[in-house]
């Protein structure tokens, strides 16, 4: 019986987490998936009652769950760090060593925001990169030492590349057997040299699976102009991050691209945009995201713990979203249709109860 946290967070995170358990309890009804939940609060919420948007609870509960559904949380009105307003999911992912943040982009039929399709994932190394490493620098990787200059340190470890390039390799050996390295070795010729000479040892491993590389912002253009030459994606923690967002509003718009953060023995469910406050409580966001974030989860359950009920259920999740996209009456208000958040849920669940 897996054990899920559930966590709805800030914005529209109530709203889209609603509607994602509302689809996941149809699933397990025609699927006996045998789900259970526990919901704890994070975010603004805590931090009003608890004093941190984190609280170590939280984390404890992560520990011995068997999933995650994490809700966006807000990163606009925080007060400073030493107020409690740690950012959740980067200490999320860093404090339950969740390395492997899985982002797909696809175009469904109909939605395409560029001139050709694309079906891609970009792996993003989740650990370390531009974000502040609180172990490493002492509480932050960014520092002013006067008040005139400002500056960012990045961490790149051999540990952190091999691992993230490997899950890429692994992936693509499933797909179109193409990992694309995206780099900036021309420049930064210290990190992202080092980073590129990682992908390429774990590329020599997998002589099946073709290695191309390319220059990151290079990368922006071809996404664009040509996205059909990507299948896998990998990339360090930064320009992952620009670049997903890129991509899945090219397929189709932030509202419905799904991901997970995921190592060998926990999956978190996480949609790829932040808590859209600008339509929080108002029945207008689009829940795809964290509903296929969800199927995503169920998908790590069938491959890590040989779950094939969950792996059934997350696939005939992707066909019952793929059919109300496909009809502009069933589609939700960011993608010009008529649907609510709600509704969206309801419709998609009775269409998985058939
Ligand atoms: P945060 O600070 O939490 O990241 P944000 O203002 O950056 O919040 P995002 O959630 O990152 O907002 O998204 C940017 C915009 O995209 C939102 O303002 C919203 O209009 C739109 N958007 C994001 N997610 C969704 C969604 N699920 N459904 C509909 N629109 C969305
Ligand atoms: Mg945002």
């Amino acid at each position: 019986m897996p054990r899920f946290i559930v966590l709805p967070g800030d914005g529209i995170g109530p709203e889209i987490t609603d509607a994602t358990l509302h689809v996941l309890r149809a699933a397990d009804a025609r699927f006996g998936l045998g789900l259970t939940y526990d919901f704890h609060e994070i975010g603004l919420k805590t931090l009003a009652s608890q004093g941190t948007t984190l609280p170590a609870s939280v984390m404890e509960a992560a520990k011995t769950c068997d999933g995650v559904i994490l809700g966006p949380i807000s990163h606009l009105d925080y007060p400073t760090k030493d107020k409690g307003g740690v950012n959740v999911s980067a200490a999320f992912r860093v404090g339950m060593d969740l390395y492997a943040n899985v982002r797909p982009a696809r175009t469904r039929p109909g939605l395409g925001r560029g001139h050709q399709p694309l079906d891609l994932v970009i792996m993003r190394e989740a650990t370390e990169g531009f974000y502040p490493d609180r172990n490493m620098f002492q509480g932050s990787g960014e520092f002013m030492p006067t008040p005139d200059v400002a500056i960012s340190m990045r961490k790149l470890t051999r540990h952190a590349c091999i691992r993230i390039a490997e899950r890429a390799f692994e992936l693509a050996r499933i797909r179109r057997r193409k990992v694309t390295a995206v780099h900036k070795a021309n420049t930064f010729i210290v990190t992202d040299g080092f980073w590129l000479r990682c992908v390429r040892e774990v590329a020599a491993r997998f002589p099946d699976v073709v290695l191309d590389e390319i220059i990151v912002d290079a990368c922006a253009a071809i996404l664009v102009r040509d996205p059909q030459r990507f299948d896998v994606l990998v990339a360090t923690n930064f320009h992952a991050d620009i670049l997903s967002d890129l991509a899945s509003e090219l397929s189709g718009g932030l509202g419905l691209a799904g991901s997970t953060n995921e190592n060998e023995v926990l999956c978190c469910a996480q949609a790829q945009h932040g808590s859209a406050p600008d339509i929080a409580g108002q029945d207008k966001a689009n829940p795809v995201s964290l509903i296929l974030s969800a199927a995503m989860l169920l998908e790590w359950h069938e491959k890590r713990r040989g779950n094939a009920a969950a792996g059934a259920a997350a696939r005939a999740i992707n066909d019952a979203v793929d059919a109300l996209l496909a009809d502009p009456a069933t589609r939700t208000v960011d993608l010009g249709g008529p649907m609510g958040t709600r509704a969206f849920g309801q419709a998609l669940a009775a269409r998985l109860e058939g």
